[in-house]
């Protein structure tokens, strides 16, 4: 999508963090950490939400879930981390392009 911002991300029009990068994903580091360590996983392909993920997208749902452990180590989170999908207006999405936070390195407040 043109005019998403996480896309501009993915295709280098717009500056961010890098935490890692291949073909299929994004990583970086929110503008507005909620912790030490604050980054997001972002499918290049445009999926608006969880709630528009469809079964030929499962690998790629996959290799992000995959990939957030092995990055939250590589960031200094050896002891364990949070992961937050929000999904709609109702779980308080803001940008509609999927993406999971990756949020540690503090004293996290239970949910
Ligand atoms: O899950 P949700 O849609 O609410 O989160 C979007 C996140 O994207 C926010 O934490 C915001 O700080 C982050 N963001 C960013 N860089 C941008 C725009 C938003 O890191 N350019």
């Amino acid at each position: 999508m043109s005019d998403c911002i996480f896309c501009k991300i993915a295709r280098g029009e717009i500056p961010c963090r890098k935490v890692y990068e291949d073909d299929d994903v994004l990583a970086f580091h929110d503008i507005h950490p909620a912790a030490p360590v604050h980054f997001m996983l972002v499918p290049k392909l445009h999926i608006a939400s969880l709630m528009q993920a469809e079964e030929a997208h499962a690998a790629l749902l996959g290799k992000m879930l995959l990939l957030a452990p092995k990055l939250a180590k590589e960031q200094g989170l050896d002891n364990g981390f949070r992961t937050v999908i929000n999904t709609g207006k109702g779980g308080g999405q803001e940008v509609f392009h999927l993406h999971i936070h990756v949020i540690g390195g503090g004293s996290l407040p239970p949910m």
